[in-house]
């Protein structure tokens, strides 16, 4: 029977040790744990692979979400429309900086719905914070010019969205700040938690550079508060030997994603997100690829009966739903949602083969 798990940790490090290991042998042997020049190329590699003016790494995605909100002078009173359809930390980040999270329903997307957006705006509004989920861009064309019509910011949680485009610009450029994630199982994935805060303003980099380690500027001064929020040394060597692949790793994700989009477009039981496509104005870098399925529970038992690991977004429970955060927003079409969406396997990991497997194993749910 086929095994394949819905992403294979261990692989992580064993397909690239041969790339890994001798830059984190070099690390150790120099004793460059803490900010050291690794983290700084790292930094400047990324910037220029997102053509942004600067990228700061901190010790994980949510952390960037906090310094860029922080950084972009959003807080108390503050109202930010960030979608439900995202992980719990990027409406966490919003409450930690004192603002108050308003939230909104996704489209056919699965991305922030530009016209939710329009019914959520109030006088309070300062930030919208659309969510790059699975490696797609929202329709930021929109949400540009909504925001500047209304004197908004953007801030994007871009942590799915590395190396994601639309129109050639790469996902956490739009706004004044965007924010990446290097969990394992993310698209740029180190050996713990990582990430970064990306922009293009001076001011707001200033801002989080300094928020990232003690409030201390170059000299080692302290001249305001800040956390302790560094990119781990370590981690950024891991990083920076990965960057160098990552065309590679998202065009295998895009090559799976055409085998299951060439695969299962006839099964009328499920929607599928749009094809990799080369000439359109997405490039899409598939960090998911979540379908919509009739007897969505049924397809995951039998996957799981073939060996195939499957998984629902947040554990299956979008924001507004989790009861314990004191939020309340009717949101029907995010509910809706939650009862037919699920991943199939989709990783750098993947063979055209495996998502054949994967293919059969659908059609053969739906007895196609
Ligand atoms: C992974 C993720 C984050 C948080 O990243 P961490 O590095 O785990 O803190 C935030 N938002 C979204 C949409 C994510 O998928």
């Amino acid at each position: 029977m086929s095994t394949i798990p819905f992403f294979d940790y261990p692989r992580l490090y064993r397909d690239d040790a041969a790339l890994v290991r001798p830059a984190m042998d070099d690390v150790l042997e120099r004793g460059a744990y803490i900010l050291q020049r690794d983290v700084e190329d790292f930094e400047h590699r990324l910037g220029e692979f997102v053509g942004a003016r600067h990228v700061i790494g901190v010790a994980n995605g949510t952390d960037a979400l906090l310094l860029a909100l922080r950084g972009a002078g959003i807080g108390p009173g503050d109202e930010v429309i960030v979608p439900s359809h995202t992980y719990v930390a990027s409406v966490a980040a919003i409450h930690f900086v004192g603002a108050t999270p308003v939230l909104v329903e996704c489209g056919d997307d699965h991305l922030i719905d530009p016209d939710d957006v329009t019914r959520a705006v109030s006088s309070r509004t300062r930030a919208i914070m659309p969510v790059q989920l699975n490696g797609r861009v929202a329709d930021m064309d929109r949400l540009e010019d909504f925001a500047a019509a209304h004197d908004l910011l953007i801030i994007e949680d871009a942590a799915q969205g590395v190396g994601a485009r639309l129109g050639g610009r790469a996902a956490g450029t739009f706004g004044i700040a965007g924010t990446y994630s290097f969990y394992p199982a993310k698209i740029l994935g180190c050996f713990g938690d990582g990430g970064a805060v990306v922009t293009n303003d001076d001011d707001v980099a200033a801002s989080v550079r300094l928020l990232r380690d003690h409030g201390r500027d170059e000299d080692g001064r302290v001249i305001t508060w800040g956390f302790n929020s560094r990119l781990d040394n370590l981690q950024a060597a891991v990083l920076n030997a990965k960057l160098s692949r990552i065309d590679d790793m998202i065009q295998q994700r895009r090559k799976v994603a055409a085998v299951y989009c060439e695969m299962l477009a006839d099964v009328a039981a499920i929607e599928l997100p749009p094809a990799p496509d080369d000439a359109g104005p997405h490039y899409d870098a598939f960090q998911n690829f979540e379908i919509e399925a009739e007897d969505r529970d049924g397809l995951r038992s039998h996957l799981r009966r073939r060996g195939i690991g499957s998984l629902i977004q947040w554990g299956g429970t979008p924001v507004h739903q989790m009861s314990g955060l004191g939020i309340e927003a009717v949101l029907p079409r995010t509910d809706r949602l939650f009862e037919r969406c699920v991943m199939l396997p989709m990783n750098q990991f993947l063979t055209e083969q495996d998502a054949k497997t994967v293919g059969d194993a659908v059609r053969e749910h739906y007895s196609l």
